[in-house]
């Protein structure tokens, strides 16, 4: 019988740093630039020019995560054979074109999937059980969590 491969818990120490949910840690939707489907393939482009982000989650009109996009996807989506098809992005909806196999976080608590995720991923999206979009983790914030974690004095040390 094949053996269950065992998961090892994290660090006591480590976990008791990040506290008991990594929600504290989390960007809230509301600061979280996005588009919407519908949104055509030129206004995503004009969203992500201005935010100065590679990669951003596409939504509904009820806060319902259901995709992302990038301008990498968009270009590609444009590209013709001989030449880049600029008429598209006037006719193409985000929704033809994002990405809509990702991985998302339901439970802010589970920290090991977290960073195991995390280490492919720049961020993760977080939604509720109706997949309404509640915000996204950043590597960068983990980090920076670590890092602190990194420089704090061991106790009983001098
Ligand atoms: P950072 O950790 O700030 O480098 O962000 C990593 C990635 O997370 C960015 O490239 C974006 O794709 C995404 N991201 C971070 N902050 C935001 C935000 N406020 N709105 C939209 N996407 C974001």
């Amino acid at each position: 019988m094949k053996r269950k491969r065992e998961i090892p818990m994290i660090s006591e120490q480590f976990n008791d740093l990040l506290g008991n949910s990594l929600e504290e840690s989390m960007i809230t939707a509301e600061k979280v630039a996005h588009v919407q489907i519908g949104n055509n393939l030129e206004h995503a482009l004009l969203v992500l020019t201005k935010c100065g982000y590679s990669v951003i989650p596409v939504l509904d009109f009820e806060y319902k995560l259901h995709g992302l996009i990038s301008a990498a996807m968009i270009t590609d989506a444009i590209l013709g054979l001989e030449r880049i098809e600029y008429e598209k992005l006037g006719e193409l909806k985000v929704e033809e074109v994002m990405q809509t196999d990702f991985p998302i976080i339901e439970d802010t608590s589970n920290k090991e999937k977290i960073f195991r995720l995390l280490v492919d991923q720049p961020f993760l999206c977080v939604v509720d059980q109706v997949r309404e979009f509640k915000g996204i983790i950043t590597r960068r914030i983990i980090l920076k969590q670590v890092n602190r974690f990194i420089h704090s004095p061991v106790e009983g040390s001098k």
